[in-house]
This record gives structure tokens, C-alpha cells and sequence, in this order.
């Protein structure tokens, strides 16, 4: 029996798989597949009985097949962290048999589906007036070719930061380039509070979260120290992606080897403040209030789902501060998909590798929306929103997507005192 990949996230002892079956009945891809070797049990199996050195391309194939979404980590009684694991078991495969075995099945095939290129095309115009770097993870996600960074850097050199109180805004990627009226809405919201007007850190960069996906490990650690110097203390950093917000919080266990940066990251993780979160601990004593015509008087409730990010849920797990924002404000009616929160099925790279597959989970979920009712969905989380984006595209949902910083300032009134 091969020894299996240690989790980066969780160096150590793994506790061995019970093959006790809970963590099919929640695996969004065993559910339109079937196939019982893309549960979390079956690539469990797969990592004990296979080496990723002499490993196949069926086991480069089975392991791109999984979100990272974290849903059988959830209900493991012996708490198998099995999205770490594939991670692991992705930088292990890249290690041993170079990064095209593992990238051919993640974002290799791309060119081959104009329906795909078609949607990401109005994104990619828009690459235009904020060129998005070489970098980012953005390229990975929407499916260009990944690129080396355009210039070395010296990640132990840390920046200057120009108030030491006031809280950083962390837009990411998504944030920065494709919507910047996020990071304008996140700014507003925190003014209605009461606070200044966040900071922006100069040399921050992408969270990594995608390359720790296509299991470019060097490439995440090298993104986590640039953004940790990018960042000197203490103020809070207040991130309004919610994968970013998941990601920047593993530092500590990426950086978990490296004895000069793991202290640093500790530090930097216990200033994350994801973006919900920190909004609603401080309204309590400046609440958000309706704009005007927007009050119980404005006639019927606008209906809003607010769609859980897998990396809030799980992995945080944040799920009720964003839906307290919403209800606590009177024109609001928030409504459920009828069988309870799940994945969209976008899963960062995944959609791109297994588009078959993402657009079927994205289905179910776009006919239990329509059951719902809702006439916005929203959501913290880039990929999901790209998701449901390209689902309003392809009128699957008659809803308008929304992040949910620019729902909630557009549905709250600016303060006067
Ligand atoms: S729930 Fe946990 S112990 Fe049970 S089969 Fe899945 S990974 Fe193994
Ligand atoms: S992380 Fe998500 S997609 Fe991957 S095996 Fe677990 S439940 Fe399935």
C-alpha cells in the first residue's frame, strides 16, 4: 500500500478512511456522475493504492475531478480533510510528472468549446482597461494559458503601511479587475457604519487560491508571502471575495515548513476579516437602514437568495452574517433552494476541466432557484458569481446576480449623521 499524500493544510497524522459511505450523499459530483471512484471515499482509495509518480492519466483525470469544495470534509466523522489531500496529492502529481499531466485535464481542452469562450468573452474584453497580471489566478480560472511572473520579486521585503489602524480592503482578482464596484461598494458600506474609508495595500497580489488548486504549490507559498509583506500590522484586512478570505486564512498551515514566514502568516490570518462578518459586528450599533423608497412602504418584498460559497460554509465557516444583513432590512423577503445550500459547481478550475459536469450541477441548482422564486441571487464569492452569471446569461435563472456589498448598498441609504 502506497503512503499517502500528507495534507497541507493538515501536516501529520490523517486519520485512515472508515469507507463508511457519508461522504457520497453530499459530493456534488458523485451526484451527476455516479461513479462511485469521484466520492471523497473513492479517491481516498485511489490516493492508498496508486503512486503519483508511476500514476496514469485516469488518475491525473480523477483527481482534477473534485471542487475542493470541502462538503465531505463536513460530514467525515473521523474528519478527513480530503480537499486538502487532493491539493496534496495534485502538487505531488505535478512534482512527479511536470505540470501538463495534471493542467491537460484542468484547463487543457478549453479551445475545443466556443460555448464556453463565448461567455468568457465579454470578461476578457474587459481585460482591456484593467489588464489582469501574469499572476493572478484569474488567468487559471477563465482558462488562459498560466504565465511565469513578469518579474522576480524579493517577497521578505516588507511595505509601508499608511495609517497602522485603518483596515486594508482586500478586493482580490476578481474584485480588482473584472468588477471594481465591488471594492466601491465594500468602501461605501463600511462609511454607512461609521468607518474611514479602508486602505489599499501597494505589491499586494493573487490570494493563490488557484494555484493551490492545480497543485502549484511553490507558486501559492511565493503568492502568500508577497501578500503577508504587503500587508504589515496590525490592521484588520477585510477581504470581499469569499474563496480569498478562506484562502488567505491557510496560510499558517501552507507556510506551516517554512520557519521564518509560518509566525508571520499566523499573525496575518488572525487579521482576516472576511467581508459579511465584519460588516455586520460593526453596524450593531450603526445598523444599516433602507434607502429611501425602499422602506416596509415600498409594496412587495423583493425576493433574494443568498447562495452559500463552499469556502464560507465550510471551511470558515461563515453562513449566517450574510443573511442577517439582509433580513435585518424590511423590503426583503430572503428565500432557500428547496433541497438546502450546496455547490454551484463552478469549483475555481473545475468548470473548466469537467464543463459537462459543472454545468449539470448548475442545472439543479438554477431549477430549485427558479422553484424559489428569487429575483436576485447573491453571493461573496468570485467563482460562484461567475457561475450564476453565466447561468442569467443562458436565461437558466431569471434572476439578476449581485455581489453582495453593491445589494446592500444599493438597498441602503447613506447616513446624514
Ligand atoms: S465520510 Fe470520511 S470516513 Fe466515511 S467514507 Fe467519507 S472520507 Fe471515509
Ligand atoms: S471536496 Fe467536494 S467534490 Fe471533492 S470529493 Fe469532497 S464533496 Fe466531492
Amino acid at each position: 500500500m502506497k503512503k499517502r499524500p500528507q495534507s497541507a493544510a493538515n501536516p501529520g497524522e490523517t486519520p485512515a478512511c472508515a469507507k463508511c459511505g457519508a461522504c457520497s450523499a453530499v459530493c456534488p459530483v458523485y451526484r451527476v456522475t455516479g461513479r462511485e471512484y469521484h466520492t471523497g471515499r473513492g479517491k481516498l482509495h485511489l490516493l492508498e493504492k496508486l503512486d503519483p509518480a508511476t500514476a496514469s492519466a485516469a488518475y491525473a483525470e480523477i483527481l482534477s475531478r473534485c471542487l475542493l469544495c470541502g462538503a465531505c470534509s463536513a460530514v467525515c466523522s473521523r474528519k478527513i480533510p480530503v480537499a486538502a489531500q487532493l491539493a496534496a496529492a495534485r502538487a505531488e502529481l505535478n512534482r512527479s510528472a511536470g505540470e501538463r499531466a495534471l493542467m491537460r485535464h484542468l484547463v487543457g481542452d478549453l479551445l475545443a468549446r466556443p460555448r464556453l469562450l463565448e461567455i468568457l468573452a465579454p470578461l476578457a474584453r474587459r481585460f482591456n482597461s484593467a489588464p489582469i497580471p501574469a499572476d493572478s489566478g484569474l488567468n487559471l480560472r477563465l482558462g488562459l494559458p498560466p504565465q511565469p511572473p513578469a518579474r522576480p520579486e524579493k517577497p521578505g521585503e516588507p511595505a509601508m503601511a499608511s495609517s497602522t489602524t485603518t483596515p486594508y480592503l482586500f478586493a482580490g482578482c476578481y474584485g480588482t479587475y473584472l468588477d471594481p464596484a465591488i471594492g466601491q461598494a465594500v468602501q461605501s458600506l463600511l462609511g454607512k457604519v461609521g468607518l474611514e474609508p479602508p486602505q489599499r495595500a501597494t505589491g499586494w497580489g493573487c490570494c493563490g487560491l488557484a494555484a493551490h488548486s492545480a497543485g502549484r504549490l511553490n507558486e501559492a507559498r511565493r503568492l502568500a508571502r508577497r501578500n503577508i509583506a504587503a500587508h504589515p500590522g496590525p490592521a484588520p484586512i477585510v477581504v470581499s471575495c469569499a474563496s480569498c478570505a478562506a484562502h488567505l486564512s491557510h496560510y499558517p498551515q501552507l507556510l506551516a515548513d517554512d520557519e521564518q514566514w509560518r509566525p508571520k502568516a499566523e499573525e496575518f490570518a488572525g487579521r482576516i476579516k472576511e467581508f459579511s462578518l465584519f460588516l455586520q459586528e460593526n453596524s450593531a450599533d450603526r445598523p444599516l437602514s433602507p434607502a429611501s423608497g425602499q422602506g416596509p412602504e415600498a409594496g412587495p418584498r423583493l425576493k433574494i437568495l443568498y447562495h452559500d460559497p463552499c469556502h464560507l460554509r465550510f471551511m470558515l465557516p461563515i453562513t449566517k452574517p450574510p443573511r442577517e444583513l439582509l433580513a435585518a432590512l424590511p423590503q426583503i423577503e430572503l428565500v432557500e433552494l428547496p433541497q438546502g445550500p450546496r455547490c454551484c459547481g463552478h469549483g475555481g478550475l473545475f468548470n473548466l476541466a469537467h464543463p459537462a459536469d459543472a454545468e449539470a450541477i448548475l442545472a439543479e441548482l438554477a431549477a430549485e432557484c427558479r422553484q424559489s422564486g428569487a429575483e436576485i441571487v447573491t453571493n461573496t464569492c468570485s467563482g460562484c458569481l461567475l457561475h450564476w452569471q453565466k447561468a442569467a446569461a443562458r436565461q437558466l435563472v431569471p434572476a439578476r446576480v449581485l455581489h453582495l456589498a453593491i445589494l446592500l448598498d444599493r438597498l441602503t441609504s447613506s447616513r446624514r449623521s
